[in-house]
């Protein structure tokens, strides 16, 4: 393996480069596995009570940092609203496990058999090391939303943020040694080699990254046996039936699909809308669009920010450029804006054909492409025919109609006249469909038992079992 010391740190806004981040060596992801897998019995022996009380100390303690983490995410992502939000939500989400994880991991009574004599007592065993692997697009939320429920159930973590948005570490790693959870919960920094050195030191593989990427981590997890649960990308549709509410459709998409520069995984990416509603949707929804100012110079103003790994914007250059060039039209936005960074208004397009790399590849940016469809028949196909399945969303006035549509798609989550919401609601489950994840749900109160193996405890309550051979003489 080949290793360099830093990498560069680049300003999302101003396209500077302002710092290096520091690469863990690979001897060092070792021994840091190490380390935390000599100290989890430990840990798992305290109890999940003991365990939880450790969990609420870490929500008081990034809450004591609050201001300096949003700061840290504005560096690292050049947004501010959403650094607001990501922060305040992951306060939400630990608080939240920290109540409910003895709850769900409570082991039931024993439990008499089929045959009289067997008791059956159910118990769970956490697995020693969970590695993290995440992405750039919601650094501190998505380096927490596994290792948390992990470190409930009784495991210990070693995570590597993205190296695109690892600014905000230093400051992760002081709350959690003010939490005493420093000796359970490490950090490494680095790019590709030093996840790989994750996936080697490590007993189970929470991933959240690209289609591309998750297939080497989920064959790297093969090879050692591990499992990997897999959060990927999405070409995320919404269905616009012809009973559906126009203005309302179009603010909830308008935020389901520009919220975070688009940069989220369960962004709307292309919309499918019933002729009738066609021409009064497009119009409301290019409104909406046009209103969303560039969040420059003063991130507090405007609610775009900038594309925020430098590796996207030729993607959503080549995009842009394919569809405007093969009959596609702008009807806002449309170009790309440079302040230094590089930014994306929010841009609507019409005019699309189902073959354009921007209605077929994620595109993890500020456009949405619109289709008429003749029928909702045509706009389920639409919307099914992608390799992605992560989530989806319908708007119609007719409740019951919108159930029949949303039970059609294949995706893990669909929205019903809202958008995008499993990024506002964790407690139900979910489960991403096709090339847009594997393993359980990340979701819900049972998302929890992704991190303990299940072990019976099976009791003979004191007569020879039948089945034995005949007592030797
Ligand atoms: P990415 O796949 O490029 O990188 C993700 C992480 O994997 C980074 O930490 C990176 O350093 C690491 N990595 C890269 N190569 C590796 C390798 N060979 N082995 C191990 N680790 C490796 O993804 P990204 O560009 O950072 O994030 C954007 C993607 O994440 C989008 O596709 C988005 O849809 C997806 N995403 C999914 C969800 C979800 O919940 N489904 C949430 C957020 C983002």
């Amino acid at each position: 393996m080949t290793e360099t010391s830093t990498l560069p740190l680049r300003n999302p806004r101003s396209g500077q480069i302002e710092g290096e981040l520091a690469v863990t060596p690979a001897a060092e992801v070792a021994a840091a596995a190490a380390a935390l897998r000599a100290a989890q019995p430990q840990w798992e022996r305290q109890g999940i009570e003991r365990r939880c009380e450790r969990l609420a100390a870490l929500a008081e303690a990034l809450a004591a940092r609050r201001d300096a983490m949003i700061e840290m995410l504005l560096a690292d992502t050049g947004r501010w609203h959403e650094s607001v939000i990501e922060v305040d939500g992951t306060l939400a989400a630990i608080r939240r496990w920290a109540a409910q994880a003895p709850a769900c991991l409570a082991e039931p009574a024993p439990r008499q058999d089929a045959i009289p004599f067997i008791q059956a007592q159910q118990t769970w065993v956490p697995y020693p090391v969970v590695g993290v692997i995440s992405p750039w697009n919601f650094p501190l939320m998505l380096t927490l939303i596994d290792a948390v429920p992990a470190l409930a159930a009784g495991c210990t973590v070693l995570a590597k943020p993205s190296e695109v948005t690892s600014r905000f570490v230093p400051l992760l790693r002081e709350a959690l040694a003010a939490a005493g959870l420093g000796e359970v919960f490490a950090l490494v920094t680095g790019a590709g080699d030093t996840g790989q050195a994750v996936i080697e030191a490590c007993d189970h593989v929470c991933f959240t990254g690209s289609v591309a990427t998750g297939r080497k981590v989920a064959e790297a997890c093969a090879r050692r046996f591990i499992p990997a649960s897999l959060e990927l990308g999405g070409k995320d549709p919404a269905l616009v039936l012809s009973d559906a509410d126009v203005a309302q459709a179009a603010r909830a998409l308008a935020w389901g699909s520009f919220v975070n520069g688009g940069q989220s995984c369960m962004s709307i990416e292309r919309v499918y809308v019933e002729a009738p509603v066609a021409e009064a949707f497009i119009a409301a929804l290019v409104k909406e669009a046009a209103a969303l100012d560039l969040a420059w110079p003063d991130p507090k103003q405007g609610r775009i920010g900038p594309i925020i790994a430098a590796s996207q914007v030729e993607l959503v250059r080549r995009q842009l450029a394919e569809a405007l060039a093969g009959g596609a039209r702008a009807l806002t936005g449309g170009e790309l804006v440079e302040h230094g960074g590089t930014w994306c208004p929010p841009t609507v397009l019409v005019g699309v054909d189902d073959d354009m790399a921007v209605m077929r590849e994620e595109s993890f940016a500020t456009v949405l492409p619109v289709k008429v469809v003749a029928d909702e028949n045509e706009a389920v196909a639409c919307a099914n025919a992608s390799e992605f399945g992560l989530s989806a969303a319908v708007f119609s006035g007719d409740p019951e109609r919108a159930q029949r549509v949303a039970r059609q798609l294949h995706a893990g989550a669909v929205s019903i006249n809202d958008a995008s919401l499993t990024a506002m609601v964790q407690t139900a489950e979910k489960q991403s469909f096709g090339h847009s994840g594997m393993g359980g749900s990340r979701m819900g109160s049972s998302s929890i038992r992704r991190f303990v193996r299940a072990r019976a405890l099976l009791v003979n309550t004191g007569v020879a079992s039948p089945w034995w051979f005949p007592a030797a003489e």
